[in-house]
């Protein structure tokens, strides 16, 4: 198959190129205006772009428009209105008005709240963000216009993700740019966050995924034996990459690349079966829709092709699980990345105090961070020597922990380390110079060379919530830094001054040792640095004083809205577990046990027809397996009655803190003693009688 990428790239999104083919001159120079600076749009031109857009959805087959939000499940939102208005003559026109392409009014009632909302105040109201564009969602029967949005209550509460995502990059641009004139700049406009998302996922067999509950109601495996093969012999990462996988990759990016998504690398990651997709970084807001698109379009496209996407943060216990990689940055309009340290960082003042601001931010609000990569899945990942520990560090690289290092000791930096030459000892390979910093995996939140790459985030999250955390604590650094930095009588002894005493203040934060190791845990430990183990754990952290202060204060959240996210969390996270443990005692009951009864009756069966053929027959084999067997399913059943017992009590509980809590502490870990006695039955039968697909199966036979 050949494909056209410049034919298809962006076909079916309505983005500027079409927008200024389209659109009368005047309407387009309003609507740029809009997106670019954020100007006040006037109806007379959302009646024209709504026009406009109805039309090349229609030419594109397009039948219904819908507003595209991001409600606090994490997942997307949609409701479809046909274009349809019928007339009395029994045809239809179609239209689209300017009114609907601005305000939508979903039943707000039916989504999460955090008792923002009570059920009898429904109203809710999605509202266009022309500053991500509309696209069309074609699927084999439909083909839809989607507006994305923002949503919010009756009230103007945010009820989803992206309202304070963009409050936040609002907060980011007007702190940032104070500094940036403070330094001589006064042509920039706008200082916006860049981000690039890596995202990691597993492709799994669909005939075989269906077989397994716990997938299906889950999407991790509940029970499983380790295969004889796992990711020891590190030969998947980067690894060849299979016919069947290549065509899902292949169809994977031509769906993204219609959709304007710039899929551009692709490759095999550490774990069997488990593969990643980065797209060239884009605008916060952009890059977060078209994450989310990533994360659907994958799920959709496997599924066609008669795989399973898992997004799951831990597929299978025992190999590694997926993350996303949140790379960040702050650029001005004009396209400087204030981030980069250019040749000689020691000489770059602004540069040196855009990094000491994000060293303060990340220091001062370690435990926001912490929560923002914070779900039931990524609980087991962090500090589980797969990724990153729980504890946030910061990693410089020798380049920059030079520079910081001498501005401690001497008040100034003089020079900067230059990367070496790269000495292969072959003559006839290129020669070049290395860069002046290695990598470090381990580390939570690494500077790799213009820009910040926050490694913690979970695969199934929706990258708002860090994003919208991180703008905020380093937008909340910037106005503090601005506000002593404008009234200072000699701006550049005050510059000089604020960048070493803020490294000084909190250089503890700076690690770039190994992440996973105990030491590192232990010296974390004296040096001050939280270590937050679990999300039941985090989620306090949104609404301490101080977070309740910065966030109102840069208007991103309310008290009120932090309430209630803090409320959804500690509401999924107990959903989640309470899912999970249900899944086992289903299986358990209806699968698990019955199997292994089974199979001990063929084996008592055996016993009695090899007996009865020649009583002198040893039967001792069969024997002891049966006993084995008998010993775990007794274990077995203790176990369940147990999960079942603190199931049915964290159920009964009310919703909140101490339930959260409940279920981490009690119903996780009875689902543990479950898990362990029927994962030695799986080894004890045979492999016909056991009811599902073994680890070995969905991992390497793909
Ligand atoms: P890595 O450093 O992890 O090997 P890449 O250079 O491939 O990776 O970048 C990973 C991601 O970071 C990509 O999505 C890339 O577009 C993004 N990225 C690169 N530069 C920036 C930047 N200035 N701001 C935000 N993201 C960036
Ligand atoms: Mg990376």
């Amino acid at each position: 198959m050949k494909t056209n990428v410049k034919e298809i790239f962006g076909m079916n999104v309505f983005n500027d190129a079409v927008m200024k083919e389209r659109l009368p001159k005047a309407a387009y120079k309003k609507m740029k205006a809009t997106i670019d600076s954020g100007e006040d749009l006037d109806p007379g031109v959302a009646d024209i772009v709504a026009h406009e857009m109805k039309e090349w959805a229609i030419e594109k087959g397009a039948t219904h428009f819908t507003h595209w939000f991001q409600p606090l499940t994490g997942i997307t939102a949609e409701k479809h209105d046909a274009f349809i208005d019928p007339q009395s003559d029994g045809t239809t026109l179609l239209r689209f008005s300017g009114k609907e392409l601005i305000k939508g009014e979903p039943d707000a009632s039916s989504f999460p709240s955090g008792g923002l909302r009570a059920t009898f105040e429904a109203r809710g109201y999605t509202a266009w963000d022309c500053t991500s564009p509309a696209f069309i969602k074609e699927t084999p029967h439909s083909t839809i216009l989607c507006i994305p949005t923002a949503f919010c209550s009756y009230k103007g509460e945010a009820l989803d993700k992206k309202t304070p995502l963009l409050r936040s990059m609002q907060a980011v641009d007007v702190q940032a740019i104070r500094i940036v004139r403070l330094f001589g700049n006064t042509t920039a406009k706008h200082v916006t966050t860049s981000v690039g998302p890596e995202q990691e996922y597993f492709l799994v067999d669909k005939e075989k995924f269906l077989k397994r509950k716990d997938l299906i109601f889950t999407g991790r495996t509940l029970f499983g034996a380790m295969p004889p093969k796992g990711q020891e012999m590190d030969d998947h990462y980067f690894g060849s990459i299979p016919e069947r996988i290549l065509s899902f990759m292949e169809v994977f990016n031509q769906e993204l690349w219609k959709l304007g998504i710039s899929a551009k690398t692709q490759h095999n990651e550490v774990a069997p079966a488990q593969h990643e997709i980065a797209p060239i970084y884009d605008q916060n807001n952009i890059a977060t829709d078209h994450n989310q698109l990533v994360m659907e379009t994958a799920q959709r496209v496997a599924d066609d092709m008669g795989l399973k996407c898992l997004l799951h943060e831990k597929p299978f216990a025992g190999i590694n699980g997926s993350g996303k990689h949140n790379n960040w940055s702050m650029c001005t309009d004009e396209g400087e990345n204030l981030l980069d340290p250019g040749k000689t960082p020691h000489e770059n003042m602004q540069f040196l105090l855009f990094l000491a601001a994000v060293i303060r931010a990340v220091d001062e609000h370690a435990d926001l961070l912490r929560l923002s990569a914070s779900t039931p899945g990524n609980d087991h990942r962090l500090g589980a020597n797969e990724a990153p520990p729980a504890i946030i560090s910061i990693f410089l690289g020798e380049q920059l922990n030079d520079v910081v290092e001498q501005f401690e000791d001497a008040g100034e930096a003089t020079s900067s380390l230059e990367g070496e030459e790269y000495v292969s000892g072959v003559h006839s390979l290129p020669h070049f110079k290395k860069d002046a910093t290695d990598r470090n995996r381990t580390s939570p939140f690494a500077f790799t060379g213009n820009k910040f790459e926050f490694r913690m985030v979970g695969s199934t999250q929706s990258i708002a919530d860090p994003n919208t955390i991180l703008n905020t604590i380093v937008a909340d650094v910037l106005c503090d830094m601005a506000d002593k930095l404008e009234a200072a009588d000699n701006f550049e002894m005050a510059v000089h001054d604020m960048i070493k005493e803020t490294i000084s203040a909190h250089k503890r934060v700076i690690f770039n040792g190994n992440g996973y190791s105990d030491e590192w845990v232990a010296e974390a430990e004296k040096r001050g640095l939280p270590n937050i183990k679990c999300m039941v754990d985090a989620v306090p952290a949104l609404t301490t004083p101080k977070a309740v202060e910065i966030f109102e204060k840069h208007g991103v959240f309310t008290a009120a809205e932090l309430e209630s996210r803090a409320e959804v969390l500690y509401e999924n996270y107990s959903k989640t577990i309470n899912i999970e443990a249900l899944t086992m005692i289903d299986m358990a009951k209806k699968q698990i046990i019955p199997a292994c009864i089974k199979y001990q009756t063929s084996l008592a069966e055996s016993v009695n027809s090899i007996k009865a053929a020649n009583p002198a027959v040893d039967t001792s084999v069969q024997a002891s397996l049966m006993a084995a067997i008998s010993e775990n399913l007794k274990a077995m059943y203790e176990a369940l009655a147990e999960l079942e017992e603190v199931t049915y009590t964290a159920e009964s509980m009310e919703e909140g803190a101490d339930q959260g809590h409940y279920y981490h502490d009690v119903v996780f870990a009875a689902m543990d003693a479950l898990r362990a006695p029927a994962d030695k039955l799986e080894m004890l039968v045979s492999k016909e009688a056991w009811p599902f697909p073994s680890y070995g199966d969905l991992i390497f036979e793909v």
